[in-house]
């Protein structure tokens, strides 16, 4: 449900785009290393080797990191020094050479980014605590630079002068908007009052992600007995008895305060009585009315954001946050939301009076709780749909589903993958590989690397990571990007099996980086996936689709042993299982997305955050058989940082894109129409951040999208015209 977003680098454009200025008082100026130095670390100086060069992973040492990022912010000041000078200003001198500028730190931070993410152990830590700070703090000297604001504003003054092209005008338009939006404009009174108020979030947003870090390490359940294990797969049971071991509870069994620890207890636990002890731990992170208690920390961010918002002169943090996304306002993805919100609503009905009725004939004498939703689902799902997650796992071979990957890539976009295997293209740890990507012409359009297995220091969960965006400002520069997972690497020789939903994940992430390898655009900072947080996940989601398409399952989904591809009715049970169980997803993820979106759009209320949340969901009809996917107290994606603040919505938002978008391709002559793959290239994969999206989606579909297909996806009725992002909602 809740696909990773890509991890970018911290990339000077994005950073300067994307992060809100922190601190007031920013370090004194590091002076540049003296050339000496530069020399000497090989971290510094344009990249060597084939294709504009490639990262020089394996010439550098850990300890090298932090004086090259100090170097290339020294170079970076320096040159945003020069771009504010005197002269007067023009696209060219202004804007056009703040894309120029920033490229040392963009190649180191570029590496930072990799080691932080897939290579963070002690000593990359240490780097991080120490860097991340100055890293805000010379974002915020940017921002704050009035010299160079008055220049972009000079020109954005004259934007609409005929010799720019779309794109440069586009180009304009962001930087100006954005450096307007995290408080360029302001006067230094209000500019010291900004700096102040983000400095105090940035403590908070750190107490917060500190409270719920602790409760979800520190408390469990402690099963002291084996009838306590009732109903539990013996892979679980380990589980449970290696983390009671490591946590000195040797002979006994732990249920940890996370998610991949509660969802599988909550699913076969057959002991009633416990799963309710276990849901109330963990729908109680963060509300505890101790020292790790955040309701105080909401009511001061919620309060603080809304200060924020109206200094910069906007109604509320929402409006704020939505301003540069697809949605724009707040009442479009409201709109969005209440439209499927109350059919998942009626689903869940539907789906608690099946599990109701199992119940019923089991002689269980209970109401269906919260706590017993994964348990009767999963009975549910047994009786109706007769499918088992391990008949299906012997056909989807690691390595044949990146094949797979490859094959649509050519048949969608013309791209081919060349395995580099030869070791001219250095990585950062050998379990890495990379290929080399071509287009239909045969021409080079970037490397590939695969980064597939879990191992210490890497984060979970998959990603796709860029590590140069593609550009052709200072000549073609080709795209470097990579896709990352957690697979738990097999024996020599041994295929990986992996799961349904893996696979749907592993097409998802290889959608963002076909959306990187696909771009094709003048300026770097407009490249591949730097397009607005609820469309970033748009093409991901559609790439999802084509897992399931015959010629992928018939190529690619063989039996490990056999050979044999998949069976056409274990597709077909897979097929009709895509929506079950959609009402208690829908209604989760979209009662947390609601509430984020009512929090912020309350303004200077002072928020009570129990019962804002109470009375919000009351007023909604949250079914009772269910609680948010993200209860306020613990919901990191919205107050560990600004992040999702306000745009949780942004999942639904670019699901219901790729759905609408999918149904394009079954309007003409199937998944594999040339004509609609064409189009979704020229108007959605190659264009990264040049175009309006809903401009960008208009032209690949003819139309604006509706909500029917996402409707039809989940299983709900489709609504009459005139809901969600119908044209209405998308009008310019
Ligand atoms: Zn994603």
């Amino acid at each position: 449900m809740m696909p990773t977003a890509p991890r970018r680098t911290a990339i000077f454009g994005l950073m300067l785009v994307t992060l809100v200025g922190c601190s007031s008082k920013p370090s004194k100026p590091d002076q540049p290393m003296s050339s000496a130095t530069k020399a000497s670390n090989p971290l510094l100086g344009a990249w060597t080797g084939p294709w504009g060069g490639v990262p020089p992973f394996g010439r550098f040492k850990v300890s090298d990191l932090k004086p090259a990022l100090e170097t290339a912010m020294a170079e970076n000041l320096a040159e945003i020094d020069r771009i504010a000078n005197p002269a007067p200003a023009t696209f060219d001198n202004t804007i056009a050479e703040m894309d120029r500028s920033g490229h040392e730190l963009d190649r180191v931070a570029s590496i930072y980014g990799v080691y932080t993410s897939t290579m963070n152990d002690a000593e990359v830590q240490a780097v991080e605590s120490e860097m991340e700070p100055k890293l805000a703090a010379f974002n915020d000297r940017i921002i704050q630079n009035s010299r160079l604001f008055a220049r972009i504003d000079a020109v954005y003054a004259h934007r609409s002068e005929p010799d720019l092209t779309p794109e440069q005008r586009r180009l304009l338009w962001l930087r100006y908007t954005r450096f307007v939006r995290t408080g360029a404009k302001l006067d230094n009174a209000a500019k010291a009052k900004l700096s102040e108020l983000n400095q105090r979030l940035a403590s908070l947003y750190t107490k917060f992600r500190q409270n719920v870090l602790e409760e979800e390490g520190t408390q469990m359940i402690l099963l002291e007995r084996e009838e306590d294990l009732a109903g539990l797969p013996a892979p679980l049971r380990e589980a449970a008895a290696s983390a009671a071991t490591s946590r000195g509870k040797t002979g006994q069994w732990a249920i940890l305060n996370t998610r991949s620890s509660v969802d599988p207890f909550l699913t076969w636990s057959t002991r009633r009585d416990l799963r309710e002890k276990v849901w109330r731990m963990f729908t109680m992170r963060g509300d505890n009315g101790d020292a790790h208690d955040n309701n105080q920390i909401i009511t001061e961010i919620l309060k603080l954001r809304a200060q924020r918002a109206k200094l910069i002169g906007y109604k509320t943090h929402a409006h704020w946050q939505l301003e540069d996304t697809m949605a724009k306002t707040p009442e479009r993805a409201m709109e969005l939301m209440e439209a499927v919100w109350k059919p998942a609503v009626a689903r869940v009905r539907e789906e608690v009076a099946d599990m109701q009725a199992i119940a019923d004939r089991e002689k269980a004498h209970i109401k269906i709780a919260p706590w017993d939703y994964h348990f009767y689902a999963e009975k549910v799902r047994k009786a109706k749909y007769d499918l088992d997650e391990n008949d299906i796992k012997p056909y989807l071979q690691l390595e044949k589903m990146r094949e797979a990957m490859f094959w649509v890539a050519g048949e969608l976009f013309g791209l081919r993958f060349l395995p580099i295997s030869d070791g001219s293209i250095p990585t950062y740890h050998p379990d890495v590989r990379v290929w080399e990507v071509t287009n239909a012409q045969g021409r080079h359009v970037g490397l590939w690397f695969f980064d597939p297995y879990a191992r210490p220091g890497k984060n979970s969960g998959a990603w796709m990571n860029e590590y140069r965006p593609q550009s052709r400002l200072e000549g073609e520069i080709p795209v470097i990007v990579s896709n990352n997972a957690n697979f738990v690497k097999g024996k020599p020789g041994e295929p990986i099996l992996i799961s349904w939903d893996d696979a749907r994940t592993l097409f998802h992430e290889f959608g963002h980086a076909l959306h990187g390898l696909n771009s094709s655009v003048t300026y770097p900072s407009l490249a591949g996936t730097a397009v607005a947080r609820d469309y970033v996940e748009f093409p991901s989601q559609l790439l999802e689709r084509w897992l399931a398409t015959r010629p992928v399952l018939d190529r690619f989904a063989l039996h490990y042993q056999t050979g044999q591809p998949i069976p056409a009715k274990l597709v077909e049970k897979i097929e009709r299982t895509q929506t079950f169980n959609q009402g208690f997803i829908t209604v989760e993820y979209l009662a947390s997305a609601l509430v984020d979106m009512k929090l912020h759009l309350a303004g200077e209320t002072p928020i009570d955050p129990r019962a804002f949340e109470r009375e919000t969901l009351a007023a909604l009809g949250m079914p009772a058989e269910l609680v948010m996917r993200h209860r306020t107290p613990h919901f990191g994606h919205i107050f560990a940082g600004d992040g999702y603040s306000a745009g949780y919505y942004s999942y639904l938002w670019s699901d219901t894109l790729s759905t609408d978008a999918y149904e394009a391709f079954a309007e003409a002559s199937g998944p594999y129409d040339h004509a609609v793959a064409t189009r979704l290239r020229d108007h959605v994969f190659s264009v990264g951040n040049t175009v309006d999206p809903a401009d960008g989606y208009r032209a690949f579909r003819g139309r604006d999208p509706g909500i029917g297909a996402l409707m039809r996806r989940r299983g709900f009725p489709v609504p009459a015209a005139g809901a969600g992002t119908s044209k209405k909602a998308t009008a310019q």
